[in-house]
């Protein structure tokens, strides 16, 4: 049995976190009525892509506080999104505040609709909301971010010492396929693992999809939950100690378009970006790193592995 502690991140890896940021139900109707929050939060998030999270957490603060105390909903939506700032930022402790005043702002709302069917609250959702960030905060108190890897908070998924080297395929179809340029983007991504373990990890590319042990390619509609950019599931097995060992693993990957020439420099590193993260899961981490400053985030930006990373991806495969 897995430990009670690795149950969160696998239920987290799922895309339900993912899935309720991307759908926050009726946040643009409340900010129609207070223009000041409204523009203080497109500040934000304009500081958040660019990277600039200080600034991105001052101007979800002064759109916090310009809000009554009372207005749960819009509330709800700008801890999310300071709390993800301050976990990117690495404020681990100031982001549980902020997850834990969305999870307030959330139960408050269920409370009143129960009393006001009118209000228009979608209440399951809400709840769900609740719900994953109540296990969300349970799972952070249980991680230490400062700790020398997250091998503990991940659930483990291990490849047989005789598949090394691993043959992954980057798919070059017209419908499910990458082009050259993307694909060596995604390769040298894959590569960064293999360089931060490299006695242990070995990879060879293959051109037949059939022939894979990893498979890369784009999502088809319905793959990858709304808000979420990649995905990566396993066919494994386990053996009578309860080890998870991978037969198989496929990497779903968007990219902003097929043509690799047309892309921005800011869409090749966030195609950089998602094709690092989920080798990181193709490679065994089944989970996430409960700090902001590691690869294995779940919203992590960065396009280098910290130490941590190296330390758990070291840790997996010793
Ligand atoms: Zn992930």
């Amino acid at each position: 049995m897995a430990k009670n502690s690795k149950v969160f991140p696998a239920l987290l890896a799922a895309q339900t976190i993912l899935a309720l940021i991307a759908a926050p139900a009726a946040q643009a109707l409340f900010f129609g009525s207070d223009q000041q929050a409204e523009a203080y939060k497109h500040q934000g998030d304009y500081a958040y892509e660019t990277q600039d999270y200080p600034a991105a957490l001052n101007y979800y603060s002064q759109a916090i506080s310009s809000l009554p105390y009372d207005a749960d909903q819009a509330l709800s939506g700008l801890y999310y999104v300071r709390a993800l700032a301050n976990d990117v930022a690495g404020n681990y402790q100031r982001a549980t505040d902020d997850w834990q005043q969305a999870k307030n702002c959330d139960d408050k709302l269920v409370q009143a609709a129960a009393s006001n069917p009118q209000a228009g609250i979608n209440v399951s959702w809400m709840q769900a909301t609740s719900n994953q960030l109540g296990l969300l905060i349970r799972w952070r108190e249980g991680c230490n971010p400062n700790s020398p890897d997250y091998y503990s908070d991940v659930n483990v998924r291990r490849w047989p010492a005789n598949k090394f080297p691993l043959r992954v395929c980057v798919d070059e179809s017209s419908g499910t396929g990458f082009g050259a340029g993307s694909r060596g983007t995604i390769m040298q991504a894959i590569n960064q693992w293999v360089s931060a373990n490299e006695t242990r990890l070995r990879i060879t590319e293959v051109d037949d999809p059939s022939q894979a042990d990893i498979l890369v390619q784009r999502p088809s509609p319905g793959d990858i939950a709304r808000g979420s950019g990649g995905r990566t599931t396993y066919d494994d097995s386990a053996d009578s100690a309860g080890n998870r060992w991978i037969k198989q693993s496929q990497m779903k990957l968007t990219c902003a378009t097929v043509d690799f020439d047309q892309m921005t420099g800011a869409q090749r590193n966030e195609l950089y970006n998602l094709a690092l993260h989920e080798s990181g899961h193709a490679l065994g981490i089944d989970g996430h790193s409960p700090s902001g400053l590691d690869v294995m985030y779940w919203k992590s930006p960065l396009l280098k592995l910290s130490e941590r990373d190296v330390a758990t991806i070291r840790k997996i495969y010793p």
